[in-house]
């Protein structure tokens, strides 16, 4: 499987803070914490086990963050990728509050962290926009979410999603005042700063390409050198392969392609009075302005690998379709990643075999997430802490190989159908709705019309009950 990036984003190119490149693992190295993969996860995992004191060292295969962690929206809020009622069904009410709250810690976390970092450009706020008419929903969400979970949320009803933004194809919406956006590559670029400030080394162009996980002191064969470490956490996402089969078959790997438009001037205020990122209830659209008068917008996504490119007219068509008052948009960037879905949608938190952790399994949620994996994960390796078993029921489930691929790509293009349906279903309930109303209104402005003529003695008058 290739899983190569297929352009370099211009706009992260032109907007990011200078990358550092670090070098390669040439000599031999013992260290206590051996993280493999320098996306967000390993770093932010070596920067709590080197606050914990341990000695640490990431070695990551290519350049850090070069692909999800690097080039992604930067949405970040509380929750997993799926349902909350799923995971209730799953693990009951008590253990999925638990899993919940740890989630607000993450993005708590995210925000702590961004606040010592250069470029951040932390926004608040986060909308989840209803494709559908579904109040009554909305309602039960935000019961189970607010007064059940303890999360800080409000519902907005369709008049106030509507004022802000300008469009008929939303609905209700949910609002998580405390969740928040950034620059994606600037956050994970910070994180390396932050890492090497707490002593973390890291390595980069260093694929670790076999590991021996027996005994206590584990060794980690690289091209060039040999490391030593108690412990070892696997945070390499979908790009494993082969170093540990067993977790790659559990990882469905899934492309997200992302999207900036070309500046689109006051039309864009004028359709979207909101600073924060906005997401639609479909799972798959997100967005938010950068720039002042551009859209960064992720929609598409594939089980295979496919050029960024050729999904430019499907992002401009959809924009067009939500707000087309905006005219014709013209995409001017596109990026890509791949991200590591599993069959239960949960991450992959946990030690696998005594000194064998594993961070993995984002998904489309990866900011929050990963940080709550790096805190439960180093507190679990490093002090005794046990929160990661809350994680053993969601145990490795196999993805399903290239048939599973298929299956999924045939739910997602499903699911996008369905939400697509339900949303013309909605909207046209939603005319039809005002139809009837403007015909019962001029049905009773000449009801009222006629009764005022025949009071006047100038109507027809009524008929007797019962005349021919
Ligand atoms: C377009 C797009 C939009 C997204 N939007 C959002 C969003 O708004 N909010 C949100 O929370 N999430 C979002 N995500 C998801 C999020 O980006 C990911 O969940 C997250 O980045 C995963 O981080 P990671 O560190 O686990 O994986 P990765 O970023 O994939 O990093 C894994 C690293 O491990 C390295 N590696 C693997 N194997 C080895 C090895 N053997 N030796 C050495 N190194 C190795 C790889 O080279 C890679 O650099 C989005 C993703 C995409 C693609």
């Amino acid at each position: 499987m290739s899983t190569t990036t297929n352009e370099t984003s211009s706009w992260y190119a032109a907007s990011a803070i200078p990358g550092e490149a670090r070098p390669r693992l040439t000599f031999d190295l013992d260290v206590e914490v051996c993280v493999v993969g320098g996306g967000i996860a390993g770093l932010t995992v070596a920067i709590e086990a080197a606050k914990r004191g341990a000695s640490v060292a990431v070695l990551e295969s290519r350049q850090l963050a070069w692909s999800a962690s690097g080039y992604n929206i930067g949405t970040v809020t509380p929750g997993f990728g799926g349902e909350v009622t799923d995971l209730i069904a799953r693990v009951g009410h008590d253990h999925a509050r638990e899993l919940w709250g740890l989630t607000q810690l993450g993005a708590d976390h995210v925000r702590a962290l961004a606040s010592e970092m250069q470029g951040t450009a932390l926004t608040e706020g986060v909308l989840e926009v209803s494709n559908t008419d579904n109040g009554d929903q909305l309602v039960g969400r935000l019961q189970l979410l607010g007064e059940s979970f303890g999360a800080d949320v409000e519902g907005w009803q369709v008049e106030r999603v509507r004022e802000t933004l300008k469009t008929n194809r939303y609905f209700h919406a949910v609002h998580y005042p405390k969740a928040f956006h950034l620059h994606a590559l600037n956050y994970a670029r910070g994180l390396a700063l932050l890492a090497e400030r707490a002593g973390v080394r890291i390595f980069e162009e260093t694929p670790v390409v076999s590991i021996d996980p027996g005994g206590v002191r584990k060794r980690i064969i690289t091209p060039a050198a040999r490391m030593r470490a108690y412990s070892i956490v696997l945070a390499g996402n979908v790009h494993l392969g082969t170093l540990f089969p067993r977790l790659a078959r559990t990882l469905l790997p899934v492309w997200r392609y992302a999207a900036v438009t070309e500046p689109l001037g006051e039309r864009l205020a004028a359709a979207i009075a909101y600073p924060g990122a906005i997401s639609e209830s479909s799972g798959i659209d997100h967005y938010r302005i950068v720039d002042g008068d551009r859209l960064m917008w992720a929609g598409p996504v594939t089980t295979w690998n496919g050029n960024p490119r050729r999904f430019a007219s499907h992002v401009e068509r959809h924009i067009h379709a939500v707000f087309p008052q905006l005219g014709k948009v013209k995409v001017a960037d596109m990026f890509s990643g791949v991200t590591g879905e599993t069959v239960h949608g949960m991450p992959q938190i946990g030690q696998l075999r005594r000194g064998l952790w594993v961070a993995s399994g984002f998904g489309r949620q990866g900011l929050s997430t990963s940080a709550m994996a790096a805190q439960v994960v180093a507190s679990g390796m490093l002090g005794g802490d046990d929160r990661w078993r809350l994680f053993q029921p969601f145990e490795l489930v196999w993805a399903g190989g290239p048939a599973g691929r298929v299956a999924a790509q045939a739910v997602y293009t499903w699911s996008r159908g369905q939400a697509a349906a339900a949303g013309v279903l909605a909207r046209y309930r939603e005319r039809a709705g005002i139809r009837e109303r403007q015909r019962e209104a001029r049905l009773a402005a000449a009801n009222q019309a006629v009764r005022a003529m025949q009071a006047s003695g100038q109507g027809p008058r009524p008929r007797p009950p019962g005349a021919p």
